[in-house]
């Protein structure tokens, strides 16, 4: 196998908040693939930067009285801080405010104008008069054109989901300064997407591997059939004022985030050129045959699928090799939440103690390299780091390290005792693969190594037990056994990890100061050779063995939650726009006020669900029957997903009575229930206190 030459990116976190457990999973995938890369010998860089530029930077800076530069310094020192403290290892973790950044900005953006795939045209946007700026959509406010609940941001309804423009909403007002902004009109310019040349590239491109399967379907989705035209024009200026790169013919007029940010990577890499004293162009000119992949939530994945393979098409660079997208984190089931504390920041986890590596080896058994949601469920979290890691792998040293050192000063056996052993392991592990743990690493399918490693461990931890060293221990006259079985666990601890090394790179480079090895690499091995190839040599001497992982205490993670209930202010709501940033829960904002007239024309009466069914073809419903104590009402109610028809019977709850009938495609529905949550199994239908009757009238 020759050395591969790859270059490695995870997205560029936003300068204008924390990172948090959601960001790591990309992070920590990332990691762990570039780590089992540079064991098995390849030439291999992974950068990343900080995404420093746009309207909520400035406006942050303005407010907390600083120059952006400094906000961007010191977020970028914070970020390096929190993933340093996770061991997820950049080879340069740079900035995209960079003179390198700006420099590929401005050449890509000049040979896009010479192929004619720059457009200028006049859009019109909201404007604060008041602050003499435009309003980017996040930051006008008003009530949503659908439901009319106030307070919602430009783009999107946080109350009913609908997405509309900002120019759509009702009684805007800019969320800066309060005013009521005007529409005004002003020159953009765009990237020519949709031009014929971007549609065929991107038609070909797409289908040629470079993306997941799933998200290949994704992108047909969007491009449309052949003779279709999907896809439109990218905005990529901003007027002044702006924090970024101003475009070089157009005064006034800045670069937006398509044409600085992902151009971050090429900036970063070029800083690590000057410094490592590389090749930029062997990794980015257009016949290149060196790797390139960007790792991404699949959030951004329309835009690093379609527009940077595009846009670096046209400007004459190479494009990606690969594009690998994963899902978003849920805590416990459901998305982070800062009132259930999980809405959980990197910073706070490693503040309350807790070990980086417990969750890097809990992402990883979760990981499976596609773009599906993974859980972080926190009772499990601390079951499988402790059954796993404490339980299968560090017990194997802990059991057998302390004879070697007491008995036989440290040394492993060697001669014709070293013999027996690697027959015995050979035996046991024949049908051992090591390509197959490989190709789970080079496939990101980590849930799948992790597998394999623990069968591996059990395996382990079953011939020490059958072998029974405290046993043999009790008896001087069986020294050697006790030698010659010691030394077995140590050598299948030494395998172990090395197995485990990308994903615990800490915890080992301990095991190699215990075992007094050199740094473990992954030696290319060749499918059937046996697994004792790679052992401690005859004889081989090892240090004391030093306590090398705790189990997990539950009460820390109940720290950790709390913390996370009190720390986060509405300020630190994760500003960060890669990954997860829409994960936090949101309550709904308290309705306009209204008269107790208004109130009481609602008819509330308690009532008996004398019977519940389910209804034929419908998938949220459930038929009601309810005795309102004057008579029965047939109401549907989407409660399917919550509650079973058996749950339901006999027991009281509330419903409004004078609701105009309803008629639906199931039969007439006449009232409706009262429940709170916001669906799916986060449903909670409301129950009076005990000696209620139904008919009572609520009040
Ligand atoms: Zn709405």
């Amino acid at each position: 196998m020759t050395t591969r030459r790859i270059l490695v990116t995870s997205a560029l976190p936003y300068a204008n908040g924390s990172i948090h457990l959601g960001h790591l999973v990309e992070y920590i995938q990332t990691d762990i693939w570039v780590r089992f890369q540079k064991m098995r010998g390849h030439e291999i860089y992974y950068v990343c930067a900080d995404d420093t530029h746009g309207t909520p930077i400035m406006l942050r800076a303005e407010k907390e009285g600083i120059t952006p530069e400094a906000l961007i310094a010191r977020v970028h020192d914070e970020h390096y801080e929190d993933f340093t403290g996770f061991h997820i290892h950049f080879d340069n973790y740079y900035s995209t405010h960079s003179d390198e950044t700006r420099h590929y900005s401005e050449d890509i953006y000049h040979k896009l104008k010479v192929a004619g795939l720059i457009r200028v045209r006049a859009i019109e946007q909201l404007y604060d008069p008041q602050k003499n700026m435009f309003l980017p959509d996040r930051f006008v406010k008003g009530e949503c054109p659908k439901c009319s609940a106030k307070d919602q941001y430009g783009d999107s309804c946080e109350v009913c989901g609908a997405a509309y423009a900002p120019t759509e909403l009702k009684n805007p007002y800019s969320a800066v300064s309060g005013a009521t902004p005007v529409k005004k009109s002003s020159e953009h310019y765009f990237f020519s997407l949709s031009d014929q040349r971007c549609v065929d590239f991107l038609r070909r491109w797409t289908r040629a591997g470079h993306l997941q399967p799933e998200a290949a379907n994704k992108m047909h989705e969007w491009l449309g059939d052949a003779g279709e035209n999907k896809l439109s024009d990218w905005d990529i200026s901003r007027d002044a004022p702006y924090f970024g790169f101003e475009i070089p013919d157009a005064p006034g007029k800045y670069f937006y985030v398509w044409l600085d940010a992902p151009i971050g990577y090429m900036g970063s890499f070029k800083h690590l050129c000057a410094r490592e004293n590389l090749d930029f162009d062997t990794y980015w000119r257009k016949d290149t045959e060196t790797e390139l992949y960007h790792f991404i939530g699949k959030d951004i994945l329309y835009f690093h699928a379609l527009f940077w393979p595009a846009m670096l098409e046209h400007s004459g660079y190479r494009t990606p090799t690969r594009i690998f997208a994963h899902g978003f984190l849920t805590v416990n089931g459901e998305k982070m939440s800062k009132s259930r504390g999980t809405f959980i920041t990197a910073a706070s986890y490693l503040k309350q103690g807790l070990n980086p590596e417990w969750l890097r080896y809990y992402y990883a058994a979760k990981l499976n390299g596609t773009m599906e949601d993974i859980d972080l469920n926190l009772d499990d979290f601390i079951v499988r780091v402790n059954s796993d890691l404490v339980g299968k792998f560090i017990n194997i040293a802990s059991r057998c390290a302390g004879f070697i050192t007491k008995r036989f000063n440290g040394k492993l056996v060697d001669g014709d005792s070293y013999q027996t052993m690697q027959q015995l392991i050979n035996e046991r592990f024949a049908n051992w693969r090591p390509g197959a743990l490989e190709k789970a690493y080079e496939d990101r399918d980590y849930s799948q190594a992790v597998r394999q490693i623990m069968k591996f461990s059990d395996e382990a931890n079953e011939i020490i037990h059958e072998l029974a060293p405290w046993e043999i221990a009790k008896n001087t006259d069986r020294n050697a056994e006790l030698q010659r079985v010691c030394s077995l666990g140590i050598q299948l601890f030494y395998l172990l990890a090395r197995y485990l090394k990308p994903i615990l790179p800490e915890t080992i480079r301990q095991v190699e100061g215990f075992l007094n090895c050199q740094p473990l690499t992954w030696p290319r091995l060749v499918e059937n050779e046996p697994v004792s190839q790679l052992l401690l040599p005859p004889g081989h001497v090892i240090n004391a063995y030093q306590h090398l992982m705790t189990r997990i205490d539950s009460k820390l993670i109940d720290a950790l939650v709390e913390a996370n209930k009190q720390n986060l202010s509405a300020d630190q709501a994760g500003a960060a726009k890669t990954n997860a940033n829409s994960q936090q829960k949101t309550i709904a904002p308290i309705a306009e006020t209204i008269s107790i007239d208004d109130f009481s024309k609602i008819d509330l009466r308690v009532a008996r669900i004398v019977n519940a069914e389910h209804v034929e073809g419908a998938n949220k419903l459930l038929k009601l029957t309810l005795d309102i104590g004057s008579g029965q009402r047939t109401v549907f109610a989407g409660i399917k997903s919550a509650y079973s028809p058996e749950q339901l019977k006999g027991r009281l709850t509330v419903m409004v009575a004078n609701l105009a009938p309803r008629k639906m495609k199931f039969g007439l529905s006449e009232g409706m229930v009262l429940a709170a949550g916001s669906g799916g199994s986060e449903l909670f239908i409301l129950s009076p206190d005990s000696g209620a009757q139904p008919g009572m009238r609520i009040k």
